[in-house]
């Protein structure tokens, strides 16, 4: 890919040498309601239960306090995502534009071992993930040496794929379907929930596949990127999937399609460039 020259995005976050903190302290909704349930029950003021576990557990890190080490500035790496991610920027505005809206761009969090999101705690074995509701995209760039070392699909194409189908998950964000589909998704089985997850991960390889049109229109391909991405949606197959994380939300965690799947759909955005052509929900995904 001919990257060099493209705009940077300003909207990559490095969090990547930051502690994720709280190793023993741990305090999520449940607990917190169990202490002003316990407050109220001895009468006792809540923050003196907290200070009374914070005393046994040493400071939790604040993940927002900034970098405790500043991550390197001429990284060649984090400035690729940030070409990409600025890419994916100024396609998905033109494409809003044309159909009368406004893109907000989301955020990239680059991180190392494990991130808290919005979604939960997350650790870099999930492999990257968009999180609905803090609008972040986040991604451990060790899953870019295991793209080309454990799965073959070495390449910038391979790469950008990946953080493209993780944009697509965005534009869904934005246009409600992820939220229409969680909602029909609540009232189905497990099953039928699952094939409704595939359509939407369809979607996203779909959308990646949109913006990958407009890379190559502005010539910015080389020669072999374009099946070097192509290796990238066959190989993240189900073996990378069912290594996922429980408990957290995250799509992929609970979706099984399979390669020829991906690759036809992110075949179909590649060859027309057409948002509407990514249907993959009415027919056969
Ligand atoms: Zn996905």
């Amino acid at each position: 890919m001919r990257w060099r020259d493209m705009r940077r995005s300003e909207n990559v976050e490095d969090r990547r040498g930051m502690s994720m903190g709280g190793a023993g302290l741990k305090l999520g909704g449940g607990s917190l309601l169990l202490i002003v349930v316990l407050s109220l029950l001895t009468g006792t003021n809540p923050l003196d239960i907290l200070g009374g576990l914070v005393e046994e557990a040493p400071p939790p890190a604040s993940v927002d306090s900034g970098p405790q080490r500043k991550p390197p500035t001429d990284d060649p790496q984090a400035d690729f995502i940030r070409a990409i991610l600025g890419d994916t920027e100024d396609t998905w505005s033109r494409l809003f534009e044309q159909g009368g809206g406004t893109y907000e761009p989301p955020r990239l969090v680059l991180f190392t071992g494990a991130v808290q999101s919005a979604c939960g705690q997350a650790s870099s074995a999930v492999g990257p993930f968009y999180c609905p509701p803090d609008r972040r995209v986040y991604l451990d760039l060790q899953f870019f040496r295991e793209l080309s070392e454990r799965f073959g699909a070495p390449g910038d194409f391979a790469r950008a794929y990946v953080v493209s189908h993780e944009i697509g998950h965005h534009v869904q964000n934005l246009t409600g379907i992820s939220e229409r589909v969680q909602g029909q998704r609540a009232r189905m089985d497990q099953a039928a929930a699952n094939a409704l997850s595939v359509r939407l991960e369809l979607q996203a390889d779909c959308y990646a596949g949109v913006w990958g049109y407009y890379a190559a229109r502005r010539n910015i391909l080389e020669p072999g990127d374009v099946e070097a991405a192509l290796a990238a949606a066959t190989a993240i197959g189900d073996d990378r999937l069912q290594k996922q994380t429980r408990g957290h939300v995250v799509p992929e965690s609970f979706t099984h399609r399979s390669s020829a799947q991906r690759v036809r759909w992110f075949k179909t955005g590649l060859e027309g460039g057409d948002v509407r052509r990514c249907d993959t929900f009415s027919g056969r995904p």
